[in-house]
């Protein structure tokens, strides 16, 4: 019964991937903090205009992969496909322009409707950052650098490239544009409806498809790198002299462009072989422009993201589950007593599992499944005496405890 399936492309996160997406979240926003960045979140969905105006109505995104409805107010709303333009719209209608420069980290899930596979869904997530006020190259610098650090942080360095590209100033990018239609109209019947239709609307696109008779135009195609204004070239080598100081290794590609229509300078991405065609681990660029372009004041930014499914995928096993304390109770009546002390040693901070039912031997069993670093095993005779066996279960060590001694001898267990 289709009804009782997560919908395509859509996925439960049990409690090991959760522990590991949650370990993702919290080692970027860690690392992150030390450069100065702070978390904010949007909301989950907004007005579609937002990002239509700034991803470009010749994006992948905007025109086959949003998730837009209609609500019963009769508003036209999108579940975010990506961080930026909210954050961008947040800037604008918070008038959070006198604060500049903002560095700010988000994470949480994303939206588009694609053919899913292997680190590939319908809702996916994000870890991200944006730096906005700041046009200075050192800014890119840190951006990239702070996610290198992120990577580095989770152990993933050695897994991935950095791939980096400039997309220039606008004067630039319209030279390019120009270059490029020459040579994409020349080879127009080879290329692909989709690239056909961008050759006209948004030429530098076609150097991002992935089909792959484009892709084959696309190697022949004429260099960025031969269109840059001296402007564009300096910002470029600000950014490269940059990276060489704080000894971050990168690889230029002149095809790198970024899906979205609102980059400009500097294109990056942390690349990886490890995870099939979806390569792209942690992607980001300069967006001078956007929130411009959205009807706000001039603000330049950088940012990037990075997808938390792929990063686990990188990253393998989840960190350890914290290890429990496991509350036996065995004979007699002490269940009400071993519910009670559970209930203290909580309250005092603890981590305590309570073995419902069983003999001694099943609930130290299932203790053992929790992988408890300790059993507090309470029986009738305990009781009496205000006491409990404490069993280091790692040693066999045992020993019995009074109770009111008892959160002062567990402290090496918390
Ligand atoms: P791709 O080329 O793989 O489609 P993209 O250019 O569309 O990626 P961005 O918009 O730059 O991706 O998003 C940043 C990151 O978010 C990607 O590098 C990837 O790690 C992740 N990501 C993007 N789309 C998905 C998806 N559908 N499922 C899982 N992760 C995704
Ligand atoms: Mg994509």
């Amino acid at each position: 019964m289709a009804a009782l399936q997560p919908v395509r492309g859509t996925r439960d996160i049990l409690p090991d991937e959760a522990r590991q997406f949650r370990h993702i979240v919290d080692t970027g926003r860690a690392v992150c903090a030390r450069y100065g960045f702070e978390e904010v979140a949007t909301p989950i969905f907004e007005f579609s205009e937002v990002f239509r105006r700034t991803l470009g109505d010749t994006s992948d995104i905007v025109t086959k992969e949003m998730y837009s409805f209609t609500d019963k107010g009769g508003d036209d709303v999108t579940l975010r496909p990506e961080g930026t333009a909210g954050v961008a719209r947040m800037l604008i209608s918070g008038g959070l322009s006198q604060n500049l420069p903002l560095k700010l980290f988000y994470n949480g899930p994303m939206f588009r409707y694609e053919r899913p596979q292997k680190g590939r869904f319908r809702q996916f997530h994000q870890i991200g950052v944006e730096l906005l006020g700041v046009p200075e190259p050192a800014g890119d610098v840190e951006a990239i650098a702070m996610g290198a650090a992120v990577l580095d942080a989770l152990g993933v360095a050695g897994n991935v490239t950095l791939e980096l590209n400039t997309l220039g100033n606008a004067a630039s990018r319209a030279a390019y544009r120009d270059v490029l239609v020459a040579y994409f109209t020349v080879h127009a019947d080879a290329l692909s409806e989709d690239s056909r239709a961008r050759l006209a609307r948004n030429p530098l696109r076609i150097l991002d498809s992935k089909e792959e008779g484009d892709r084959r135009i696309v190697e022949g195609a004429p260099d960025f790198a031969d269109s840059l204004d001296a402007e564009s070239s300096e910002f470029f080598a600000a950014v490269r002299d940059g990276l060489d100081a704080v000894g971050i290794a990168y690889v230029l590609n002149s095809r790198l462009v970024r899906g979205l229509d609102y980059y400009c300078h500097t294109a990056f991405e942390f690349t990886t072989d490890a995870l099939g065609a979806q390569g792209t681990v942690l992607a980001g660029g300069r967006y001078d422009g956007l929130v411009e372009q959205m009807g706000g004041p001039h603000t330049p930014g950088i940012g990037w993201a990075a997808g938390i499914e792929r990063l686990a995928l990188l990253a393998g096993e989840a960190p350890d589950a914290p290890r429990p304390i496991a509350v036996v109770p065995v004979g007699g009546d002490v269940e009400r007593d071993a519910l009670t002390l559970a209930e203290t040693l909580r309250r005092a901070g603890f981590m305590v599992e309570l073995g419902y039912r069983g003999n001694l031997s099943r609930r130290l069993k299932r203790a053992n499944r929790l992988r408890a670093r300790a059993a507090l095993i309470l029986g009738p005779e305990e009781v009496a005496r205000g006491a409990v066996t404490l069993r280091d279960l790692d040693s066999g060590d045992q020993e019995e405890v009074a109770l009111t001694a008892l959160t002062e001898r567990l402290s090496p267990y918390r």
